[in-house]
């Protein structure tokens, strides 16, 4: 079956069909068939990322290692504790397993876009039965499904842009292999992004 073929009636049926995938492996890729993702229905807000490193793959959560600190970092700058986040809300990826590492050794494979293909209808579901007021795209990969690729960075972080409803406030992957966020000049960038997830935040949840 193509991933382009996958119909759901509800997330726990995404999330069971998701636990038993091997769309990728059948397609020829070595991926490790292990679906990573958390949260539930209720959430008002999704993280989303590229896909999970050899840490998350091992933990079994969404950014369990040294990015999910720094993108913790930068949630608790806007007012979002992890605890909180973890257990309310929704963390997910543009492919939801993990991918192997790079052909050079540095850092993680980039899922080819025939795996983003396999796994798109994955994410597509979970977004539509979720319906989270607030998207955060984490990374090119996933910033991509919102803003047009051909823009650099810096002219996508610190925006944001309102898509069938929802608000979609994007973010720099947090890794260490990723540069990006590491420059100095960069910084204002970011912290106007998080300055806009800690407003859009303060409307969706006016109690924390
Ligand atoms: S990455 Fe997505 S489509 Fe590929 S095997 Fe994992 S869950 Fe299935």
């Amino acid at each position: 079956m193509s991933g382009a073929a996958l119909k759901f009636n509800s997330l726990k049926e995404v999330q069971t069909t998701l636990q038993a995938c091997r769309l990728c492996i059948q397609a020829g890729y070595e991926i490790y068939p292990r679906a990573i993702f958390s949260g539930n229905q209720s959430a008002k807000m999704m993280i989303i990322g590229q896909a999970p490193g050899i840490t998350e793959k091992e933990a079994g959560r969404p950014f369990n290692a040294g990015s999910g600190t720094r993108l913790f970092q930068w949630l608790a700058d806007a007012g979002i504790q992890e605890d909180w986040f973890r257990s309310t809300q929704y963390m997910t990826s543009v492919t939801k397993c993990y991918p192997g590492r790079a052909a050079g050794g540095s850092g993680d494979r980039v899922p080819s876009r025939a795996e983003q293909d396999l796994c798109r209808p994955y994410l597509e579901a979970e977004i539509a039965f979720v319906d989270p007021r607030l998207l955060i795209p984490v990374g090119r990969l996933a910033i991509g499904l919102f803003f047009p690729k051909s823009l650099p960075l810096a002219k996508i972080i610190g925006a944001e842009k309102q898509i069938d409803g929802r608000w979609v406030i994007p973010l720099p992957h947090p890794s260490g292999a990723s540069r990006w966020h590491q420059i100095e000049a960069n910084r204002a960038i970011i912290n106007q992004a998080i300055e806009r997830i800690q407003a859009r935040t303060g409307q969706i949840f006016p109690d924390i």
